[in-house]
């Protein structure tokens, strides 16, 4: 199993946080997008600490939403 995370574009506030802490799999543009892949727990971090909870993370094998 690896977290996959998925961003709401409608959300995001381009802060950067998420860009900060995982740059391997976040980047910004007008709003941060998924770009790659890294460790569970950085992704699982970076979802928890985005301010307007635009990340959601998604199990890859069983599309399960693990967080929010
Ligand atoms: S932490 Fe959240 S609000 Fe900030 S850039 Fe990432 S997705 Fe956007």
């Amino acid at each position: 199993m690896s977290y996959v995370p998925r961003i709401d574009e409608s959300s995001c506030i381009a802060q950067g946080d998420c860009v900060e802490l995982v740059p391997d799999v976040f980047q910004l543009d007008d709003f941060a997008k998924v770009v790659g892949t890294g460790p569970d727990e950085l992704i699982l971090a970076a979802a928890r600490e985005c301010p307007v909870e635009a990340i959601s993370v998604f199990d890859s094998e069983t599309g399960a939403q693990l967080y929010p």
